[in-house]
């Protein structure tokens, strides 16, 4: 469930929690910081300050460090993040598998399991997760001292303030409140979120949009998704829907899409129809080192960057195609970065260019001439987005408060 400001009571605790999340997160980013530091950067007194780190070290959120001083003087105290103390369960509920993985707030995974997901029914696919989650904590016992939150991504439509997915491509939903029922379960803080936007959040905290205020993600799979971070933030809307670029209309005499419009980017460059596409090419005497049997993803990507002819033209093609899309999001969101994910940046030259190509020409100049475009270097099958919430709620103070003993505030 993300923050909501009208969850807050009176104005006081909104200033509190917002000053808390802005020391916490600039001790994470810019440690190790001295106190006068913080006061400095954050216009904030230096008593404040002190009361604020003061909580923030008893409830093991930071610690002290000794620096020694350039000039050479005495060590001086500086602070850090602790991440050690506290663990969170990050889960990708993907088409096909449940990834279930464990960090400590500092987002190193602590670890890994990656089980089928083969029951597709809603109720059944629930008690099939809390029996992961049970096992996991079980087994991972004696890594997890202090859990703190639980956070599930997946494909689909989510309503994110009551915790509620609406709809998912492969699991049967009827208002499933996911969120509800883990938290009476296993008694943590639950995030719920889409992958793919959550996967855009992890590109800016953890990956290669960090420090950048603007920036898009386009992950190209069984489906075209995309995440929209404007000034450091997830751009949301009410059912968290990712921007749908997979409909965006590529070629107007194209095949019919199941949306029932013609010729959608989706039909050009997923991974299935980039597959079937080879197989239709060989079959009609194309010369290739691929074969009928042996041409999915992965064999053309490799043969791509091994010369192939063929697999190079497929991986151009639907890089074409990506760039024409890619074009109307510049022309429109004016981003800094665009980051491309998914198992065609396995061919990452192939496929940079040629989305390169399609931008130039049809992209205003003035937008993109301080853009770059690269491939994400996150392992997109972890559950490094579904961290991501917990640290987005870190930042925002909401998780934050919920950690502080406020006994002595
Ligand atoms: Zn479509």
């Amino acid at each position: 469930m993300s923050f909501n400001y009208l969850h807050l009571v009176g104005n006081a605790e909104l200033i509190k929690q917002l000053n808390y999340a802005m020391i916490y997160r600039l001790i994470v980013q810019q440690a190790p910081i001295s106190r006068i530091q913080l006061a400095e950067i954050s216009q904030l007194a230096p008593a404040s300050i002190t009361k604020i780190t003061r909580q923030l070290i008893k409830n093991e959120l930071i610690k002290e460090v000794n620096t020694q001083q350039s000039t050479g003087g005495r060590p001086a105290v500086s602070i850090q993040a602790k991440f050690s103390h506290y663990q969170a369960i990050g889960i990708q509920l993907s088409r096909s598998h449940v990834t279930i993985e464990l960090y400590d707030l500092g987002a190193n995974s602590l670890a890994l399991e990656i089980h089928p997901l083969t029951t597709f029914e809603q109720k059944l696919a629930q008690e099939y997760l809390i029996g992961l989650i049970e096992q996991f904590i079980q087994k991972k016992g004696k890594q997890i001292k202090h859990l703190v939150a639980i956070s599930v991504v997946l494909p689909g439509l989510i309503d994110s303030v009551r915790g509620i997915i609406r709809y998912m491509p492969h699991i049967q939903v009827n208002a499933w409140y996911l969120a509800e029922i883990l938290q009476k379960q296993f008694n943590v803080s639950i995030f719920l979120g889409n992958d793919i936007q959550s996967l855009a959040l992890a590109e800016s905290y953890f990956g290669s949009t960090q420090g950048v205020d603007d920036s898009i993600l386009i992950r190209v799979h069984r489906g075209v998704g995309s995440g929209v971070i404007v000034n450091q933030q997830l751009l949301t809307n009410h059912n968290q829907s990712a921007c749908e670029v997979g409909h965006i209309q590529v070629d107007p005499l194209g095949e019919r899409c199941h949306c029932g419009n013609f010729g959608c980017l989706e039909n050009r460059v997923v991974n299935k129809a980039i597959e079937h596409r080879a197989r239709l090419m060989i079959k009609q005497g194309y010369v290739s080192k691929l074969t009928v049997e042996h041409c999915d993803i992965n064999h053309i990507c490799r043969h791509a960057n091994q010369g192939d002819a063929l697999a190079i033209k497929l991986i151009k093609d639907a890089g074409e195609n990506l760039g024409r899309a890619i074009a109307i999001m510049v022309n429109i969101f004016n981003p800094q970065r665009i980051v491309l994910a998914g198992e065609l940046t396995k061919s990452p030259e192939i496929l940079l260019n040629a989305v390169t190509s399609s931008l130039n020409t049809q992209s205003l100049e003035e937008l993109r001439k301080n853009l770059t475009i690269t491939c994400s270097s996150l392992n997109d099958r972890s559950a490094i987005g579904a961290f991501a919430l917990v640290q987005q709620a870190l930042f925002n103070g909401s998780l934050l408060m919920a950690l502080l003993d406020d006994k002595e505030q």
